[in-house]
């Protein structure tokens, strides 16, 4: 039986920053129990593949788009090739899952490689992938056993050849003809954007009529001219019914039938991909002799249920990331993590859970973070909203850009900034400004002090506290 100060189950974002966290700053004996890959979801099925894919389509997309105007030669000849792309990726995420790797060796973290099974309150016993179990005791245990795509359970034909989810569309080496993507949030459209750029026919059918929940409506309606212009084809307000047929690329063998306003339609494809959300994973988390005050955690949907220090219903069980709900983000999952092992140490949380930053990685990206005025006006809330539009930022024009924004959301009383929006160009390395000067309480006056380097992107930020001004 080795004994530890702390256990962690899942190695994703959550998991592995919060290990080496809890060991390195706290000094906190660690391990980490790991049953698939170091890194999780967002390195090895997410936020890296998508990222990698992404970073090629873009330029493949600007080569063709603006090529002649650039001075490129033979840029009409460009194309992609999907099993050289897929190497890329491969190596992308094999060369971070070393970092991780090394980021445990560095801070004295011992990994088990195997499925951790908490029996009780400080006792896991790892079922090692190798063969043979290990025991493990330790004074607290953090589960950060993530999330998997949701398979709709009242859908059928959802185990018909060529329905795929996220996990799998992201090892394809061929580019599909014709893609159907059920569900229109931020990782259906992210991959509608891939595949639409690499050729794909994409036609997205989505239940809803929002655009994105999260969002404002003028976000919303520009991202969806945006995604139609390109060619995505979006069905709002639609009941899919059946999957029937036998697809993969060059096929066109899957039909996915659906019902619009009460009529019965289809559309013939080669895949469809399920993205309808993610479910909380706790799946061989608790064995049979698990004792039963774990074994009824309290759940809400199968997300497990936590208090405001991350502590569960059972004492010393503490949970974190994509498996307590709220936001599926990478990196939530970690801030959760790190203030979670500085409570648990007497210590001061250290990151402000109030403001987090979600991105859609469409091309112009957007990134939204704190108080989303819409939601602030139907609550009645007084605001002061500042637009500037990055039509007239040097950086946007020079590289081809489409015009986008920057909106900067204020407390009109004190000027105390509350909400940042931005569609452009680097918006999700951009929208960290505003993060920085919400959690510390900025006027626009405070942030407008600083200097905004030219030519850059972000200069719209500085142009946009000017104009208020003006
Ligand atoms: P996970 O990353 O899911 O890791 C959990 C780990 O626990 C897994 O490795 C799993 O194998 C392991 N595990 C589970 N049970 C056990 C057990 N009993 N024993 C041992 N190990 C176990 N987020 C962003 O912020 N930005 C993005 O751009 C972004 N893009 C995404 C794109 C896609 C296609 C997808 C699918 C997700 C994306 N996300 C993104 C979401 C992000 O990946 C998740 O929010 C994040 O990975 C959650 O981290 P986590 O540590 O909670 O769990």
């Amino acid at each position: 039986m080795s004994q530890y100060d702390l256990i962690v189950i899942g190695s994703g974002p959550g998991g592995y920053e919060t290990a080496a966290e809890a060991a390195g700053k706290y000094g906190m004996k660690t391990a980490l129990v790991e049953n698939r890959e170091l890194g999780g979801t967002c390195l090895n099925r997410g936020c890296i593949p998508t990222k990698t894919f992404l970073h090629t389509t873009d330029i493949f997309d600007e080569a063709k788009a603006h090529g002649d105007i650039m001075g490129l030669t033979d840029h009409e000849k460009i194309g992609v090739n999907m099993a050289v792309l897929q190497q890329r990726k491969n190596d992308v995420v094999e060369q971070l899952r070393g970092g991780v790797a090394a980021l445990m060796k560095k801070n004295k973290v011992d990994v088990y490689e195997g499925t951790g099974e908490i029996i009780e309150a400080g006792r896991v016993r790892v079922k090692l992938n190798a063969g043979g179990t290990e025991e493990l005791e330790a004074d607290k245990v953090i589960i950060a056993t993530g999330s998997v795509p949701t398979i709709p359970s009242n859908l059928g034909g959802t185990d018909c050849e060529g329905v795929i989810t996220s996990d799998e569309v992201l090892d394809l080496d061929v580019i599909p003809g014709s893609m159907v993507i059920l569900g229109g949030g931020v990782i259906g459209y992210e991959i509608a954007s891939v595949f639409n750029s690499l050729g794909t026919k994409i036609t997205v059918l989505k239940a809803s009529t929002q655009v994105f929940n999260n969002m404002d409506k003028e976000l919303g309606r520009s991202l969806q001219m945006i995604l139609k212009k390109r060619g995505i084809e979006t069905i709002s307000g639609v009941n899919v019914t059946e999957i029937t047929g036998s697809g993969g690329p060059g096929t066109e063998g899957l039909t996915v039938h659906y019902t619009e306003k009460e009529e019965e339609k289809e559309v013939k494809c080669d895949l469809v991909l399920l993205a309808k959300g993610r479910r909380a994973y706790t799946e061989g988390l608790f064995a049979d002799d698990t004792a039963d005050e774990v074994k009824s955690i309290e759940t809400n949907r199968g997300k497990i249920v936590v208090d405001e220090k991350y502590e569960t219903s059972v004492p010393g069980i503490f949970a974190i990331g994509d498996v307590i709900g709220g936001e599926m983000l990478a990196h939530k999952a970690t801030a959760e993590g790190r203030n979670c092992v500085a409570m648990m140490s007497g210590a001061e949380p250290p990151v402000d859970m109030d403001a987090v930053p979600a991105c859609i990685y469409t091309s112009p990206e957007i990134a939204v973070v704190g108080v989303n005025p819409d939601v602030a006006k139907a609550e009645g809330r007084e605001i002061m909203v500042k637009k500037y539009t990055m039509g007239a930022n040097g950086k946007s024009l020079l590289s081809n850009q489409e015009r986008g924004f920057v909106k900067i959301i204020a407390d009109p009383e004190t000027r105390k900034v509350i909400g940042g929006e931005m569609m452009c160009a680097r918006a999700t390395d951009m929208i960290p400004v505003f993060s920085e000067a919400i959690v510390n309480g900025l006027t626009i006056e405070e942030m407008g002090r600083a200097m905004f380097p030219h030519p850059t992107f972000v200069e719209g930020i500085g142009e946009l506290l000017r104009e208020i001004h003006l």
